[in-house]
């Protein structure tokens, strides 16, 4: 039998393992299970801080595995990826989040993706971030949202979402453990990657698409579309940025990847197709900095003595609109 459970401690507590143990023995004895000390294994799920009521208390969530083996918490997710042989091609336009596991997904499939991706790989595309700051030269195919990894690829990869309920978010932070991501983002209650990590963790993934069968075809910018006389989508006009050439793509089926900067994707889908495009609403967004010292004094009620930097989280709704924080960095 598998069960989860909570258990609330004080800080201190944290690290005395027999404390934990019996814990979580008795939160079991709670829940009107009586488990064998011999033969229950707890895995540690997840930790939070509570710091209401003006005391700091900890929220440790494990799996309790009663007469079970434990399922590999690095593992146990993942999917079984196939090599792809060739007989089933899908072109993927865009190397951003959507495009990679899009790929990721298809080799569960066999199926080989070709990723079209107009900007340039990680290592080109720092130095020509590099450039809007030190030249302001910016170009329009490699910079912060247009390039391998996608928009968010240099900043610090936070993981978290509210969406909890969309899909299996365990499978994806394993997906990301196995290409070379800190196992800590499997526990963590706000999991990051973290700048300096990112690109390495989005080249592994580029690594193992390319050796399952996948392509990547780097500063070739999609250009227009092939169409048979039913107007179904066969494959991809595209040029590349660097010298100007163009070519064709065919494949069984093209997803696009583009993400939300690239408006020239919508101009061309508006040309052959418009009622495919409708609007949507989006969000804006804000930056607010604080001193560490102000929101840590705040959230710990001025206990903040071997505590890690506090974060904090705020919804709420002003003149008819919601208003939230989308992500923090503690500290
Ligand atoms: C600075 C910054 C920080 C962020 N930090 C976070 C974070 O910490 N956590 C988080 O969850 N989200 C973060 N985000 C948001 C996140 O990056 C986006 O939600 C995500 O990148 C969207 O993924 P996507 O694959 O749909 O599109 P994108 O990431 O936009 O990828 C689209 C790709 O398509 C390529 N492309 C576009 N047009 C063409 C074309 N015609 N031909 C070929 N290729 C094309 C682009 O070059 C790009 O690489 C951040 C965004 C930014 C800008």
């Amino acid at each position: 039998m598998i069960k989860e459970i909570t258990i609330t401690v004080l800080p201190e507590d944290e690290k005395n393992k027999a404390f934990l143990e019996t814990a979580c023995f008795k939160e079991l004895k709670k829940n009107g299970i009586s488990a064998d000390r011999n033969d229950t294994v707890f895995v540690f799920v997840k930790k939070s801080i509570d710091a209401r009521h003006g005391q700091l208390k900890l929220h440790l969530r494990y799996k309790a595995y009663i007469g079970e083996t434990p399922a590999d918490a690095r593992t146990s997710e993942l999917p079984v990826w196939k090599k792809a042989d060739g007989s089933r091609k899908i072109i993927i336009i865009g190397a951003g989040p959507a495009g990679l596991f899009g790929a990721l997904t298809l080799l569960e499939y066999g199926i080989t993706p070709i990723i079209i991706e107009r900007g340039d790989e990680t290592s080109g595309r720092r130095k020509d971030i590099a450039k809007i700051s030190t030249a302001g030269i910016v170009n329009p195919d490699s910079n912060y949202c247009f390039g391998e990894g996608g928009a968010g690829t240099f900043s610090d990869g936070k993981l978290y979402t509210r969406s909890n309920k969309r899909g299996n978010i365990t499978r994806i932070l394993q997906i990301f453990t196995k290409f070379g991501a800190n196992p800590d983002i499997l526990t963590d209650a706000h999991p990051h990657i973290g700048t300096e990590k990112l690109p390495t963790v989005i080249n592994a993934m580029k690594e193992f698409i390319i050796e399952m069968g996948g392509e990547f075809h780097f500063h070739t910018k999609c250009i227009g579309f092939l169409l048979d006389g039913t107007k179904k989508v066969t494959g991809i006009t595209a040029k590349n940025v660097i010298t100007g050439e163009q070519s064709e793509f065919k494949a069984d089926s093209v997803i696009l990847a583009t993400g939300h900067s690239a408006s020239d994707i919508y101009t061309l889908i508006a040309g052959i197709c418009p009622e495919a495009l409708e609007a949507k609403t989006f969000a804006i967004g804000v930056r607010v900095e604080h001193p560490r010292k102000l929101i840590d004094s705040i959230q710990y009620h001025g206990k903040t003595e071997g505590m890690s930097a506090a974060e904090y989280r705020l919804t709420t709704q002003a003149e008819g609109r919601g208003v939230y924080s989308f992500c923090m960095c503690p500290g």
